[in-house]
């Protein structure tokens, strides 16, 4: 049996990266042989196995052949008789079709490494269209990559094209989404992802809060997304930003941790316009609903999504103003008025209410 590094490894070396990890093909083995030396086989569809001393994943060369729609829709045939080259026919890009054997040699029927020089993300073979998650991929290269000058071939991009209108990407599992969604918003340039999937018509049929948006008010919210990412905004942030308006289920779904999740509905909720135009009694609940008083890190964080999404608004002004003046109110300062228990709450809510009134006229 023969062992080859592929996929992103190769690619990400080649190009000087720090590869996130490293996946193996093997090439005339069975799954016992994999077995008796010592691997471990993974609770997945395909033989996949876990090197007992590296974890470095080693996938048996397949091939696969679609018979359905979606990405159920195929047969996937191993065996020892599975040559490289049918392996890599399989993947995605040409630019993740390289292999490295023990030697260190390149394997690269596909044209990956001159991909790799003129920077394009291209498609193998049209079977790119029989799995809609390429689709998301390449959008997501091209976010990943896109600081290096790559970008989606024209003909793949016809492909991502015919893929949106042949509502392939209905059978997307929101799993899926999710995953290459998260991956995206980690990059550096993570709205060249929306933007590919704008342009290619996906955007409507996989986001279509992000579509609408667009359709009212053109790149607006990538604009927002640039600006978030100059503000030091993580990917909590980041999803929060383009997910504000989703239906609820839909971000519940897509979100990747509970913190993102929560911040994306905080921002649905509260977004930088009603700030601005919120009386005292408004500001008095955000930081009540939000427990901002004891959530720095949430006001921070609010603060960069308002002025990420309204750079010119007073949103953030408006708050710190309320905050300030509801910390100026202190239990301490009613003790001489004898009152007790949820009277005393009442009191202290009227007065940091009235000082928060106040701080409004202040700042106006
Ligand atoms: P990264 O790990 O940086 O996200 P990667 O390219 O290594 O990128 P993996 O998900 O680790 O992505 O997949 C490893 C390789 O498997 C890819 O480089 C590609 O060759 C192939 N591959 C992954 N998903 C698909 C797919 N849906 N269709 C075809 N090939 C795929
Ligand atoms: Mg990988």
């Amino acid at each position: 049996m023969k062992c080859y590094l592929v996929g992103g490894a190769v690619r990400d070396e080649l190009l000087g990266l720090e590869p996130r990890e490293r996946d193996w093909v093997v090439v005339g083995a069975t799954e016992e042989e994999m077995l008796a030396r010592g691997f471990r086989r993974l609770d997945l569809a395909f033989p996949v196995f876990l090197h007992p001393q590296t974890g470095d994943e080693y996938a048996l060369a397949r091939r696969e052949r679609k018979v359905g729609p979606g990405y159920k829709g195929f047969v996937v045939e191993t065996g020892p008789g599975v040559t490289l080259e049918e392996d890599l026919a399989r993947r995605d890009l040409r630019v993740n079709a390289i292999a490295r054997d023990r030697a260190g040699r390149l394997i690269d029927p596909y044209g990956g490494l001159d991909d790799l020089d003129r920077r394009l993300l291209r498609h193998i073979t049209p079977a790119f269209t029989e799995d809609p998650v390429r689709l998301l991929r390449a959008a997501r290269f091209s976010a990943k990559l896109g600081p290096w000058g790559f970008r989606i071939a024209d003909s793949t991009l016809d492909l991502m094209k015919d893929m949106a209108r042949a509502e392939e990407l209905g059978s997307v599992y929101p799993e899926r989404l999710r995953l290459e969604l998260a991956k995206a918003l980690d990059t550096d340039q993570p709205w060249r992802f929306f933007e590919a999937l704008h342009r290619c018509g996906a955007l409507e049929p996989l986001l279509p809060s992000l579509a609408a948006a667009w359709r009212q008010g053109g790149d607006r919210d990538m604009q927002a997304l640039r600006r978030l990412l100059a503000a030091g905004g993580g990917s909590a942030e980041r999803f929060a930003l383009v997910m504000r308006d989703a239906d609820e289920p839909v971000r519940a779904a897509l979100a990747p941790d509970r913190k993102a999740h929560e911040l994306a509905t905080w921002l649905r909720l509260w977004p930088a316009a009603r700030v601005a135009a919120a009386d005292g009694g408004e500001l008095l609940a955000l930081i009540e609903g939000l427990r901002l008083t004891r959530a720095p890190e949430r006001v921070a964080a609010l603060g960069r999504l308002w002025s990420a999404e309204a750079p010119d608004s007073d949103a953030v002004a408006r708050l710190q103003a309320a905050l300030a003046a509801f910390h100026g109110v202190r239990a301490q300062d009613l003790a001489g008025t004898g009152l007790r228990g949820p009277a005393l709450g009442r009191a202290l809510r009227e007065r940091r209410l009235a000082a928060i009134r106040r701080s409004l006229k202040v700042a106006a």
